[in-house]
């Protein structure tokens, strides 16, 4: 059995669900970098989402389809500048003396996400993004776990993993079907108020030292109990 299936048919008490951009990072490093490498074909992509023309899927691949290949490195180099929101570590101490896993479910770049997080990649159980395709003219996107909406349909890669109690992370609309298949969510930003508008339960968070304080105060209950 390869090392992926075997992470993925045993069972966990609980599984944390965490999304990368703008929720591991401060800021939404796929937008930055479309600001900065893509502009001609983001700004447009990005009006035709808000209006609900195209999706997510279809404005990222085509403004990703947009870059030149020649850009990846420099893209690379330019996310190690974002920073990672207060609290990530001492986050992910926490989980592991309680034997709980973290898996990165991110609708962005998997190069982006491996470098940003560098060493920390370790401490993961699994990341799940797009890869991109370096080898032509201009870069192209290739989603194992392509979605109709998303790169990344999120909630089928959550089904992969069987735990007992599923926690999802998330700060983006993009985040709301993950959050509405975790049986505890913690929120912030857009997802937040998506939560609040449509009655779902949600714990709001601005740092990980906050969602650490929560799941400490859970676990420590639910022994008791
Ligand atoms: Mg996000």
């Amino acid at each position: 059995m390869d090392a992926i299936k075997q992470k993925q048919t045993q069972l966990y008490q609980s599984i944390v669900f965490c999304d990368f951009d703008g929720t591991i990072t401060e800021q939404d490093t796929l937008e930055r970098v479309f600001n900065k490498f893509a502009p001609e074909t983001w700004q447009p992509s990005r009006e035709d989402l808000s209006s609900g023309k195209i999706t997510v899927r279809e404005a990222v691949t085509k403004t990703i389809n947009s870059i030149g290949s020649s850009h990846y490195d420099d893209i690379l180099d330019y996310t190690l500048t974002f920073s990672i929101r207060p609290g990530f570590e001492a986050l992910l101490d926490f989980l592991e003396s309680q034997n709980i896993p973290m898996v990165v479910l991110s609708g962005g770049i998997r190069g982006m996400v491996e470098t940003r997080l560098g060493n920390l990649i370790n401490r993961m159980l699994s990341v799940f993004a797009a890869d991109v395709d370096t080898s032509r003219q201009y870069l192209r996107t290739n989603s194992a776990y392509e979605g109709k909406t998303e790169l990344v349909d999120k909630v089928r890669v959550m089904k992969f993993f069987n735990a007992k109690q599923k926690v999802a992370i998330g700060d983006g609309i993009t985040d709301f079907n993950m959050a509405r298949a975790a049986d505890l969510v913690f929120a912030r930003g857009r997802l937040a108020g998506f939560m609040n508008e449509n009655n779902l339960p949600c714990e709001s968070w601005s740092d990980f030292f906050d969602i650490r304080d929560h799941l400490q105060a859970h676990f420590s209950n639910s022994k008791q109990g």
